[in-house]
């Protein structure tokens, strides 16, 4: 009798039919799991390269901020997802600099730019002259701000250039009031709370400048927003019997993309920002353009005392993009000529959307001539400020019912008929926000 060992192995050498099958079977579909696998993978792969383009130097740090800033958002577009139009970040502007690519790439090496000091002749101790000289090449390749017999001042964004403008413009002696601040209406929504929420007392703010009457109300300071956010008109300063006024022209929109350029601006003090000039607004540099060398100095002097400085990291990387806008500008791939073409794609699409729809209003820019690209253009605002008619009192409101985040107009400071809607956003929110804005009807 044959031992078990024995049976198992001549089982072994001559298996049975039914057994082959089953580990054929088994095989092909560990095979089949495995091939699956692949393919997945590597489509995977393929749809992480495809939009973003990684190529395969990238680091993997690189790589995750290529997936992390792409103008394609991560979720395909669905009609319950919320589009958050409320704040102006330019996502829009991504794709051209993915473009240029290493044109604008800078590196800083570990032993660079360590010093607190900068090496210029600037009133701004902390301000790096490579940047100082791109703000002017710009500014007179453009010719939207006389620059000569003007101190330039750098801040961390216009933001902190903002606050350290009111600084200098208070005035400080201990017997005085705390100086008003007006803005005509609707005002930049973050101008009251800027002013006020330090409690200072060299400054406070005072609302309409429209309704300001310095020889009544005493000193000012006036904010004029040209183009203004949030409505995009062009605006001069507004209060009356201007005698005791002090102005801060706040000109972040006053580029060809947005506006048409008719003059050089020529005030006494003036902010510009990278965040809304080229899209870098992570980059948080701002500038000021400064008449007075002693409001200068007190601009910078507040900035000591509040950052000891901005950090040159972002000037030396700002140096670089403006010096890439500067150049671009003789080339096929000019900057404001590709923004120019998007935000008229755009306002287009827009005023298609809300063509004969009697629930929204619009508001409507005449064109001008603008020096820069030498014809006539139309305004197109970074943002839309829409009203709606009607009974929708609460536009907001109403259009968050749809999926749209926008800013209500009372942020502003006038009726919640109001909002304030970013057209900055990337390609893909922009389309959708299009699509179901031509949807709703009464
Ligand atoms: N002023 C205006 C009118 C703005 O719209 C903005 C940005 N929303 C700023 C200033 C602040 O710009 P920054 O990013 O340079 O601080």
């Amino acid at each position: 009798m044959a031992s078990g060992n024995q049976r198992m192995k001549k089982k072994m050498e001559n298996p049975p039919r039914s057994m082959l099958r089953h580990v054929l079977v088994v095989s092909l579909a560990l095979n089949v799991s495995f091939i699956l696998r692949i393919m997945l993978y590597q489509t995977q792969q393929t749809h992480h390269k495809s939009p973003f383009s990684i190529s395969s130097s990238s680091s993997t740090a690189t790589r995750r901020r290529s997936l992390v800033n792409s103008t394609r958002s991560d979720r395909p577009p669905d009609k319950e997802r919320l589009i958050n139009l409320d704040h102006g970040d330019p996502r829009m502007y991504e794709r051209y600099w993915r473009k240029r690519g290493e044109k604008t790439s800078i590196t800083i090496a570990g032993w660079e730019s360590m010093s607190y000091f900068s090496q210029g002749e600037n009133i701004c101790w902390f301000m790096e002259p490579e940047l100082a000289e791109e703000v002017v090449r710009l500014h007179n390749l453009v010719g939207n701000a006389v620059t000569q017999g003007r101190h330039i001042v750098v801040g961390t964004g216009s933001s902190q250039l903002f606050l350290a403008a009111l600084y200098a413009l208070s005035p400080t002696h201990h017997s005085h009031q705390p100086i008003t601040v007006v803005s005509a209406l609707p005002y930049y929504s973050s101008y009251p709370s800027m002013t006020d929420y330090q409690k200072s007392g060299l400054y406070k703010w005072g609302g309409d400048a429209e309704t300001y009457d310095d020889e009544k109300d005493g000193p000012y300071i006036e904010l004029v927003t040209s183009p203004n956010n949030p409505d995009g008109y062009t605006r001069e300063s507004v209060v009356k019997n201007k005698r005791q006024g002090l102005f801060i022209h706040d000109l972040a929109y006053y580029w060809p993309q947005y506006t048409p350029i008719s003059y050089p601006s020529d005030h006494d003090l003036t902010l510009f920002t990278l965040s809304k000039a080229t899209g870098h607004s992570g980059t948080r540099i701002g500038w000021a353009l400064v008449k007075d060398s002693v409001v200068a100095k007190k601009m910078t002097k507040f900035i000591e005392l509040n950052t000891i400085g901005v950090s040159k990291d972002s000037q030396l990387r700002a140096a670089k993009i403006l010096e890439a806008v500067s150049d671009s500008c003789e080339e096929e791939e000019s900057f404001f000529k590709y923004s120019y073409e998007i935000m008229a794609h755009r306002w287009r699409k827009l005023r298609a959307a809300v063509e004969g729809n009697a629930l929204f209003t619009l508001p409507n820019f005449s064109p001008a001539f603008c020096n820069f690209f030498n014809h006539y253009t139309q305004p197109q605002p970074a943002f839309l400020w829409l009203k709606c008619e009607g009974l929708i009192e609460d536009c907001a409101s109403f259009l968050r019912q749809h999926k749209i985040l926008s800013r209500s107009g009372e942020r502003f400071g006038v009726s919640p008929k109001y909002v304030r809607i970013s057209m900055l956003d990337t390609d893909e929110n922009f389309m959708e926000f299009i699509e179901r804005l031509s949807s709703i009807h009464l």
